[in-house]
């Protein structure tokens, strides 16, 4: 990476900068929301939600972009990101004006409408109005809604510049836009749209940007697109598997994956569950045999309709469905709440995705349960994730149902 010469690293730390990985030049931190001049009404409804202490990336991001600085705040999915950009904004809306005042893009529907129920629980007693931008709904619903009037809006990048460009929604008023998860976005291929979304707004336009990693294609929009970016790395030790019991049950061969999931179920449905395959054809067909072996489970993935996907989800928050099958893509910065366990059907090919699949589990003091399926050819995948995260997955025990 590129030194800046106006913010010369820290002495010391520059050679233990990995690749990937940007430089903090914002060390002030703030430790309780209390102390961070937050509207009333705003920190009513942060602890009404039920948050006490802020997280690290919100100690040191929160003030920054309040004070209209550009931001780059990188860290991993489940720090509490969505909460830093969301109290951020709400901070700063003028709520006598019903426009558009900030603009939040997310790389999928789902995490769309995440990050839109935050904003609305967070901002409960401010009576903001934000609206989700989402593929696959109806046009003139959304048309209608943005010309009713909204404080913010989130939505996929498709949408969104399809909204602008229709006039719908009107960016005279943005001031803030916020990329979140801008590397998935960039690796999604939405870069055309994102740029294209750019050129419409004001050019004074605060940009916000969180992203977990940093390829060359996030950092070029950093360069393009940000003034003097604040720039904030909450490590990967910051985000822990404390408090994650981690197990695997040697299977040796594939085939036998199946049977030992079926010996599972019983236990796996003593609370609610995600399993985790690598590909969508392997979700559905690993559907497809539980429910030929009539377990109920659900599924999903990246190929099914946006009606379909919405379904599944609101059955399983409400716990209606007890099991999801699902695929790494749509289950990053997926929140649900009450999952404890989590069941790598396939381990994942990286071993960042194996924080962000179990990792969520553990957040904020919850605690987890995470079953790793592993073959002969998987072991050294073990290992490895392991010595990565300085971390032991022992063998599943007998009285597994227990610890769940
Ligand atoms: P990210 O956007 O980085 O993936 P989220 O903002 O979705 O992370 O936060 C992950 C989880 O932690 C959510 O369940 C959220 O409600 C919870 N959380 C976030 N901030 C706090 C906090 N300060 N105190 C307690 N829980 C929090």
């Amino acid at each position: 990476m590129a030194t800046d010469s106006k913010n010369p690293p820290a002495e010391g730390t520059f050679t233990d900068v990995p690749e990937g990985e940007i430089e903090s030049n914002w060390d002030e931190v703030v430790d309780k929301f209390d102390d961070m001049k937050l509207r009333e009404e705003l920190l009513r409804g942060i602890y009404a939600y039920g948050f006490e202490r802020p997280s690290a990336i919100q100690q040191r991001a929160i003030l920054p972009v309040i004070k209209g600085h550009d931001v780059i705040a990188q860290a991993q999915s489940g720090t509490g990101k969505t909460a830093t950009f969301s109290i951020s904004i709400l901070q700063s809306l003028d709520m006598s004006k019903k426009e558009c005042q900030a603009l939040i893009l997310a790389p999928t529907r789902e995490l769309a409408q995440q990050i839109q129920k935050v904003l609305i629980a967070l901002g409960d007693y401010m009576q903001v109005e934000c609206h989700a931008c989402i593929g696959g709904t109806n046009v003139r619903e959304d048309m209608r809604r943005l010309e009713a009037g909204v404080h913010v809006v989130v939505g996929t990048p498709g949408r969104v510049f399809d909204m602008i460009n229709r006039r719908a929604l009107r960016s005279d008023s943005i001031k803030m836009f916020v990329l979140d998860e801008a590397d998935e976005m960039l690796s999604r291929g939405f870069k055309e749209q994102i740029y294209d979304v750019f050129q419409l707004l004001p050019p004074a336009t605060q940009v916000v940007l969180l992203s977990a990693t940093m390829p060359g294609d996030v950092l070029e929009v950093t360069k393009r697109f940000m003034r003097d970016p604040v720039r904030i790395l909450v490590k990967r030790d910051e985000l822990t598997l404390e408090g994650i019991k981690q197990f695997y049950v040697a299977v040796e061969k594939e085939d036998w994956k199946l049977d030992t999931l079926c010996d599972l179920y019983e236990t796996v449905t003593i609370t609610q569950a995600v399993i985790f395959c690598n590909t969508r054809r392997k979700v559905d067909w690993l559907t497809e045999k539980m429910h030929a072996r009539e377990f109920t489970v659900s599924a999903m993935h990246g190929d099914m309709t946006q009606q379909e996907r919405d379904v599944i989800m609101k059955e399983f928050r409400s716990g209606s469905s007890r099991v999801l099958i699902t695929t790494d893509l749509l289950a990053r910065g997926i929140d649900v709440q009450q999952v404890s366990l989590v069941i790598n059907y396939d381990l994942p090919t990286n071993r960042e995705n194996y924080i962000h699949r179990i990792g969520r589990g553990g957040r904020f003091g919850r605690k987890g349960v995470a079953i790793n399926f592993v073959t002969s050819d998987d072991v050294r995948m073990l290992r490895d994730i392991e010595q990565f995260y300085n971390t032991q997955v022992e063998e599943m025990p007998m009285n597994i149902a227990d610890l769940i």
